[in-house]
């Protein structure tokens, strides 16, 4: 029966029967997604808007593909829906002379080259606020040679600090840098999902990528559905949304696919400037561990929400058993 409710589900987008047109009968059954996908309805409401953001653009891709052939897929993707994404450097990953290059291609290309911190250490119990604002400082020298640089920070992980103290003094020191938060709305775990496939290419070279971009498509419409439903229960109307995306092998194979299939499920492709410019990324949650997705967070700050949120928001375990059930 799941399987088939997926099968109708995933026939909504093109992209996905792209994706899925070689895979061999069995391999489609996905767990039920948790949330009904956005139906837009043309009469009442405008499509729901969304804007993509990348972190950690790397050098290391492993063996499957070169990181100038990542790199070039991709901003291609994004430049056919005519789009800017921000890009969130972390800056041990592309601190040599290539680094250059390849932060090069997405600042002129338009697209916005932010902080997402040096090391991306977690900020918890084991890292205390003066490593962690020196890691945030020493970010900054990697990235100010764009145009495009701006000051948003997009923290590791997305967590905020363990404690008041240490979430309260790190916003500080943004706000006295001239910082906002480059909040995620959508968290997903793509890099998984990737790291799955590279995985298994590493046992079976021959690995189709199908059945992960099915997988992938899936995962983050369900993401994408669930977190612009608890936007709407918690604020009361719909915001510009922000995706969390990683530049790696699989969406470097795959980026066209998703963009479609959210575009086929309702969405409207947005430049993060303007996504950002929403006045829900000015919001500071008083929550404790402090961070998640920004929805995540401010539904959690109400405490009326309990019963739909989990913790941390989203991560590998919840992925594995439905992976491993796939086969994939
Ligand atoms: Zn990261």
């Amino acid at each position: 029966m799941k399987r088939r409710r997926f099968l109708s589900h995933a026939s909504k987008t093109a992209a996905a029967v792209v994706c899925s047109q070689f895979l061999p009968p069995g391999l489609r059954a996905l767990e039920e997604p948790q949330g009904a996908v956005p139906k837009p309805s043309p009469n009442s409401s405008p499509r729901p808007q969304l804007a993509l953001t990348l972190d950690d653009p790397t050098l290391s891709l492993g063996s499957v593909i070169r990181w100038q052939d990542a790199n070039s897929r991709i901003l291609k993707a994004i430049s056919d829906k005519n789009v800017r994404t921000a890009l969130f450097v972390c800056g041990m990953r592309v601190d040599e002379v290539d680094g250059a290059k390849l932060l090069s291609a997405w600042d002129q290309a338009g697209h916005l080259i932010c902080n997402h911190s040096y090391s991306h250490k977690f900020y918890g119990e084991q890292t205390s606020y003066a490593d962690f604002a020196v890691d945030f400082l020493k970010n900054e020298k990697v990235i100010a040679p764009y145009h495009n640089r701006t000051a948003l920070f997009r923290y590791p992980f997305l967590k905020e600090g363990d404690t008041a103290d240490k979430r309260d003094r790190f916003r500080i020191l943004l706000k006295e840098r001239g910082y906002r938060v480059g909040h995620v709305t959508i968290d997903a775990s793509d890099w998984y999902v990737s790291q799955r496939y590279l995985d298994q290419l590493s046992k079976k070279p021959k690995t189709p990528v199908a059945p992960y971009c099915d997988y992938l498509i899936a995962h983050l419409l369900d993401r994408a559905a669930f977190y612009r439903q608890l936007a709407l229960d918690v604020l009361g109307s719909d915001i510009r949304h922000t995706l969390l995306m990683h530049l790696n092998p699989l969406n470097a194979f795959v980026l066209p696919e998703v963009m479609s299939a959210f575009e086929n499920a309702g969405w409207q492709w947005i430049d993060a400037s303007l996504a950002f410019e929403d006045p829900v990324f000015r919001s500071q949650p008083q929550t404790l561990p402090a961070g998640e997705s920004l929805i995540w967070a401010l539904a959690k700050e109400t405490g009326r929400f309990e019963n739909r949120l989990r913790y941390p928001g989203e991560d590998d375990i919840y992925e594995k058993p439905k992976m491993d059930a796939l086969g994939l």
